[in-house]
This record gives C-alpha cells, sequence and structure tokens, in this order.
C-alpha cells in the first residue's frame, strides 16, 4: 500500500482563498485586517519568516507593519512597543518572532501581548481557553494540522490519536484539539518508555520532536493517518520530517510530505487568526 499525500500546499491556498472572501468583507465594512511583526536581531532564519509573514499579509490584501530591532534593544522599550500596539486600533495580531536574545525574558514579552490581539495564541490566556473550551486563538501549527484532518475528512471522533512531543507551540495545543474533538489522545515525550508500543496503536499520529526521521514504517500502523510537523535541515541541505517518509508511505494511509505538508498551514493560520481577531473587535464596535 502507498499512502495518499496530504497536501499542504493545496490546503493552504483553499483556507487562503475563503480567508481572502473573509478580508474583502472587512474591507467593505471599512476595516482592513492589520498584523504587526517584532523581530529584533539578525537571525537569518527568523529573517526568512517574518520576510514571508509580511508577503503573505500583502497577497491577502491585509495591513502589516515590520517593526525592527536590534539585539541589544533594551526590554523596557521593546514592552513599551507592544503595549502601543495593544492600544493600537489598525492592529488586529501582534507576532513577536521567536527566538529572543538571551537578555530579553521571552515569556514575559508574550505575556505582554493582549490576549485578544495574540494570533500566534502562545499567551497563558489562550493556552488556558484552548484547553478549557473557550474561545481564543490556537496556536498555528497544531490548528494547521486540525485544518488538513479535516479537509481530508479523517474521523477523529473515538479515534487514537498519538502525539509525539509536548511543545507548547505544537505538541501540548495539539493534544489538546485533538482531545476536543473526542480523540482519545496519548502524548509521548523523550522519556516515553517503549515509544513504539503506542505509536503502533495510533489511527492518527502527529509527530513534533525536531528528530529527523525517527518515526519510521515499522512505528505505524497500517491505513494510519500520519501528520508530520518536523523541518530539519539535513546536511547536504535537503529538508526532511521527523518522520522516515519513504518507510512510513509504505504503511501508512495518509501522510504529509516535508516540505508541501503541515509547513505551509502555519503562515495561513497566522493570517487566519489574525482575519478572526479583526472580525471580533469589528463585532465588538472598535474602530480601526
Ligand atoms: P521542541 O524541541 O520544543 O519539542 C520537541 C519535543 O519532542 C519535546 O517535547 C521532546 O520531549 C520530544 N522529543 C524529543 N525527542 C524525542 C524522542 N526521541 N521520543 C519522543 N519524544 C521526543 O520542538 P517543537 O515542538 O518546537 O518543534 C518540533 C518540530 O516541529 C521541529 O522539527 C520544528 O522545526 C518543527 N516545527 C515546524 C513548524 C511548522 O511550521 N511546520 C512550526 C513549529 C515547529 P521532552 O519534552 O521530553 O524533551
Amino acid at each position: 500500500m502507498t499512502a495518499t499525500l496530504i497536501d499542504g500546499v493545496a490546503v493552504s491556498r483553499a483556507t487562503r482563498e475563503g480567508l481572502a472572501a473573509r478580508v474583502a468583507a472587512l474591507k467593505a465594512a471599512g476595516v482592513t485586517p492589520g498584523l504587526a511583526v517584532i523581530i529584533v536581531g539578525d537571525n537569518p532564519a527568523s529573517r526568512v519568516y517574518v520576510r514571508n509573514k509580511v508577503k503573505a499579509c500583502g497577497e491577502l490584501g491585509m495591513h502589516s507593519a515590520l517593526i525592527e530591532y536590534p539585539e541589544s534593544v533594551p526590554a523596557a522599550e521593546l514592552l513599551a512597543r507592544v503595549q502601543a500596539l495593544n492600544a493600537d486600533p489598525g492592529i488586529h495580531g501582534i507576532l513577536v518572532q521567536l527566538p529572543l536574545p538571551a537578555h530579553l525574558d521571552g515569556a514575559a514579552v508574550l505575556e505582554a501581548i493582549d490576549p485578544a490581539k495574540d494570533v500566534d495564541g502562545f499567551h497563558a490566556v489562550n493556552m488556558g481557553a484552548l484547553a478549557t473550551g473557550l474561545p481564543g486563538f490556537w496556536p498555528c501549527t497544531p490548528a494547521g494540522v486540525m485544518v488538513m484532518l479535516d479537509h481530508y475528512r479523517v474521523p477523529l471522533q473515538g479515534a487514537e490519536a498519538v502525539v509525539v512531543g509536548r511543545s507548547n507551540i505544537v505538541g501540548k495545543p495539539q493534544a489538546l484539539m485533538l482531545l476536543a474533538r473526542d480523540a482519545t489522545v496519548t502524548i509521548c515525550t523523550s522519556k516515553t518508555r517503549d515509544l513504539a508500543a503506542h505509536t503502533r496503536r495510533a489511527d492518527v499520529l502527529v509527530v513534533a520532536t525536531g528528530r529527523p526521521r525517527m518515526v519510521d514504517g515499522s512505528m505505524i500502523k497500517p491505513g494510519a493517518v500520519v501528520m508530520d510537523v518536523g523541518i530539519n535541515r539535513l546536511p547536504d541541505g535537503k529538508l526532511c520530517g521527523d518522520v522516515d517518509f519513504d518507510s512510513a508511505r509504505q504503511v501508512a494511509g495518509m501522510i504529509t510530505p516535508v516540505p508541501g505538508g503541515v509547513g505551509p498551514m502555519t503562515i495561513t493560520m497566522l493570517l487566519a487568526n489574525t482575519v478572526l481577531s479583526a472580525e471580533r473587535a469589528h463585532k465588538a464596535g472598535r474602530k480601526p
């Protein structure tokens, strides 16, 4: 058996088409969704990410503000800027590109963002909302995985879902999202005793470890849906996931490739959260 490929580029395109219509409706009502992206220092990977986010906003007709600081920026200056953006009615989403330089307290900066504009969904208020089923913003990468699962009509209710990895930005929120859809969820970590025994039970397997190709076909239940969140750069410059794609696709029923799987959905979900934030602000009568 060769697995069906879950095409993140196609799902992303379809999702953005839906968003474009919502942006047009907001603009007709006098509201242009606005995203502020803050970057500190010159980490080359971070620069590429923020450039892509700003470009994606433009393509959808959204407003974006790129705010750049040198590595040496004092914490107080950065926090004051976040506060100003919190109060700016033309900005509906605020994103601080991580990682921040070591002298800055990343958690304090993220917590300074108004939860109503925290379109990355990293604020404790939004994580709490996800855990308790209240409206908020969901972290983009695991939210993108859910959109892909729905796009391919993967049944989740009662399914055995196994998430490998427990980071605050992927594994933990992913497990909560699957739980909210009535899957039976297991979370595995680096301390899990027999990882393969868990992964082999999974109808839906999400892998987010940052360990290249660590889950291979022998660890996958025949017919399972495999969502590979990993993005790893190999010494030869090529990208690979946390799943060994070649062996896994012989066993799985559906699988995401890397690149072209989960990756393209992350920025799309950032745009989706920003549009949602603008819609909420408009509904609440906050004037841009
Ligand atoms: P983190 O390093 O924050 O977390 C990795 C998690 O994997 C930890 O919980 C760790 O366990 C667990 N882990 C590590 N080794 C093993 C192992 N051998 N067995 C079981 N669990 C293990 O990574 P992130 O969650 O931030 O990212 C994970 C991957 O996803 C990376 O490749 C990253 O590049 C990619 N990524 C992709 C995104 C996208 O846009 N598609 C966005 C974000 C991330 P423990 O807690 O015990 O240490």
